[in-house]
């Protein structure tokens, strides 16, 4: 059993093709998947793909990349936050930084107290931006719980999300060759607090590299982090999915 912690279901490229991949990630022993939603068109399809699937679970918020432009989507999300499991992705992104710093730094302090006031888990995206990240976190997020969604920081960095009681997600990054700290990350990590995803159609693992990702790819990057740690897939699987099922209180249905 295995469950993709994050993937983008509901926008395409991969919504136009959501059933023949559901079906193929049922076929992969997935029982849950959380879908992210970033805008308006990808909720509302989310909601409705989660209705005819109880197992997809939705999550929504502004990313980072959006912060100065999209913050329009936050009605939505809002009117919507009871059907959601997560506000993500929301965090900071110095690497492209698409939208200036001083708007992400905003956008996640708006998402924080969502989290908050919904009594909901936080999913972050960090990219070259954990000082800051850390900073705000320490001062504004809480007793709120979260995860660091495709982890590519470095062994110090990882030890500064469990420190603060966080789960830390790993994608197919893991698998890449050249992926040499992030697979010690992997080796180190407390069994308790990490989780696995996909990120589709982002990411896919080593040996799909080039293809569009999807939910039931996640088998091997679960393999390959069972592997380098030295445990069977399946206590990698039962672990990272029990991890999911209390990070995002999933009903009992899912597991
Ligand atoms: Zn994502």
């Amino acid at each position: 059993m295995l469950i993709d912690s994050h993937a983008h279901l509901s926008a395409p490229p991969l919504i136009d093709h959501a059933e023949e991949i559901l079906q193929r990630a049922q076929q992969a022993h997935i029982s849950a998947i959380v879908n992210i939603c970033t805008d308006e068109s990808s909720l509302e399809k989310g909601l409705i793909l989660s209705q005819r699937h109880p197992w997809v679970y939705n999550a929504a918020a502004v990313t980072p990349h959006d912060a100065a432009t999209h913050q329009n989507f936050l009605p939505l999300i809002r009117k919507h936050v009871s059907k959601l499991v997560a506000i993500g992705e929301t965090g900071l992104d110095y690497y492209y930084e698409h939208s200036p710093k001083e708007k992400q730094l905003e956008s996640l302090l708006t998402h924080f107290a969502l989290a908050h006031d919904a009594k909901l888990p936080v999913v972050f995206h960090c990219r070259h931006a954990f000082d800051d990240l850390f900073a705000m976190a320490d001062r504004q997020l809480k007793e709120t719980p979260a995860v660091l969604h495709c982890f590519t920081g470095t062994l110090a960095e990882a030890k500064k999300c469990l420190e603060r009681g966080w789960l830390v997600s790993l994608s197919g990054i893991v698998t890449f060759k050249k992926s040499v700290e992030l697979q010690e990350v992997a080796r180190f990590l407390p069994l308790d607090q990490m989780l696995i995803e996909t990120d589709a159609p982002y990411l896919a693992p080593q040996s799909k590299r080039g293809k569009l990702n999807e939910p039931a790819y996640i088998a091997e990057t679960a393999r390959f982090i069972a592997s380098l740690r030295g445990i069977t897939v399946e206590e990698l699987g039962a672990a990272t999915s029990t991890n999911a099922s209390i990070f995002f209180s999933f009903p009992k249905r899912s597991i």
